[in-house]
């Protein structure tokens, strides 16, 4: 039995077999005639070999190799062990498919793995039920033609995959899902479907509360106030009742601005479908926005206004009132007096760029990225003093974010910052 492959023994054997005829040619005087039958026993017994391995490779249903001698014997072995080595791998690999699938099956989101052309290869259980596949009748299938939203195909159109898109489930109007696609092995894509309609739900629970709750605080707060400044008026200055009744008024004023804003926040959250057909005549804004500016400056700052008037987006014009006009408040209040504040308008290559730079406090870098959450403020007592309710950013965010944009912040400690945000192209008549 051969056990491996030599080549030494393989040589010998020839060699032998050829001295055996070489000495009967020898005996019988006929060397040439004797090698020249030798050589052909030995092509007859090789072609022999070769179609029983033929024969056992392609027609047999045996998993042994025939018998083999010789050298034959080696190569029939030889393929065994490597048809036994395939098995064993391909055994391993279908055990590791099997754990992937188990697995991914134990997700609790819908997953289905697609091919570089978006054709369906697997999916799991969750997918069948959220994303209405059918399977294994789907395998194959373009993904685009099971889920024919048109935000979808936009989606995959587009092929910018760093954002999750929302979309409501093909299988049930009621549910809505949030889609994410990733790279995955050879140029395969994975997408993740999740339900997130109870997120959106608990979202708007949430917001209708905090609605209610400013609405219903607006009118007690209004009589409050009409009868604080009534009795401020009955009392002499000198009177301790006096200040106490101004420290009141000041504190039932600052409530009565931050119930505002959290109105305005609720509405402008609310308002996802705007009209972005909408003209905005920005001279008309940059306008308000000057007098409003001039209001709260009251002579104390250089005010500096440089725009292009010809250029107007499109939006909804009370959001975008609501965004700049927090933007140049904010410079104000956090800018010493006699300090500048720049207001621009004008085209940059990716849209319009509107900024307020001011020549202020500044910002560590470390409270930057924090700005836009409700209720953040850099320093408590600052923001309180000069009437700030720490909502106003997360005012400026929501209204951008419904015209494709986002407020972008540079700033310096001590020296001033300059808050910004560009109005896409496409949002620019
Ligand atoms: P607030 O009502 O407190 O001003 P905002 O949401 O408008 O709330 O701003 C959040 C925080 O960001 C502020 O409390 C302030 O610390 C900081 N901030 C905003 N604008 C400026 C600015 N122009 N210069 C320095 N700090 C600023």
């Amino acid at each position: 039995m051969y056990e491996s492959y030599s080549g030494y023994r393989l040589v010998t054997r020839l060699v032998v077999f050829f001295l055996v005829f070489l000495l009967v040619g020898v005996l019988i005087g006929h060397i040439t005639l004797s090698l020249l039958i030798g050589s052909l026993i030995l092509l007859f017994w090789n072609y022999r070999q070769l179609s029983r391995l033929n024969y056992w490779l392609w027609l047999d249903r045996r998993l042994t190799p025939p018998q083999g001698s010789g050298t034959w014997e080696g190569v029939f072995n030889g393929i065994y062990r490597l048809q036994g080595k395939n098995r064993r791998r391909v055994g391993q690999l279908a055990s590791l498919l099997a754990r992937f699938r188990q697995g991914a099956e134990a997700l609790p989101d819908a997953a289905v793995v697609l091919d570089s052309e978006l054709n369906i290869v697997w999916c799991n259980k969750l997918a069948q039920l959220s994303l209405g596949l059918v399977w294994p009748q789907d395998n194959g299938q373009r993904i685009n033609n099971l889920i024919r939203h048109p935000d979808f195909a936009s989606y995959l159109r587009k092929a910018k995959f760093d954002e999750p898109l929302e979309l409501p489930s093909p299988a049930s109007d009621s549910h809505l899902l949030e889609i994410r696609l990733m790279g995955y092995g050879d140029r395969q894509l994975l997408l993740i479907a999740r339900d997130i309609s109870r997120i959106r739900q608990l979202e708007g629970m949430r917001r209708e509360f905090v609605a209610n709750v400013s609405h219903e605080l607006k009118t007690p707060l209004t009589v409050l106030q009409g009868y604080l400044e009534m009795m401020q008026d009955t009392i002499p200055e000198g009177d301790m009742n006096h200040h106490a009744l101004s420290l009141m008024q000041q504190q039932s004023k600052r409530m009565k601005s931050m119930v505002e804003q959290l109105l305005v926040l609720s509405r402008i959250e609310d308002a996802v479908d705007i009209d972005l057909k909408h003209t905005i005549s920005m001279s008309k804004l940059m306008k308000t926005l000057k007098e409003e500016a001039e209001a709260l400056a009251q002579g104390n700052y250089i005010l500096k206004f440089d725009y292009d008037d010809s250029i107007d987006p499109h939006g909804d014009e009370l959001q975008l009132r609501s965004a700049c006009s927090n933007l140049v408040s904010n410079a104000i209040r956090y800018t010493d007096e006699g300090g500048t504040i720049t207001v621009s308008w004008r085209l940059v290559s990716t849209g319009a760029e509107f900024s307020v730079q001011d020549t202020g406090y500044g910002i560590a870098p470390q409270h930057i990225a924090r700005l836009t959450e409700r209720f953040y403020r850099v320093d408590d007592a600052r923001s309180r003093k000069s009437g700030g309710t720490g909502l106003g950013l997360s005012i400026v965010k929501h209204a951008l974010s419904h015209h494709h944009s986002e407020l972008s912040v540079e700033s310096e400690l001590g020296k001033g910052s300059t808050f910004s945000f560009v109005i896409p192209t496409h949002l620019i008549e």
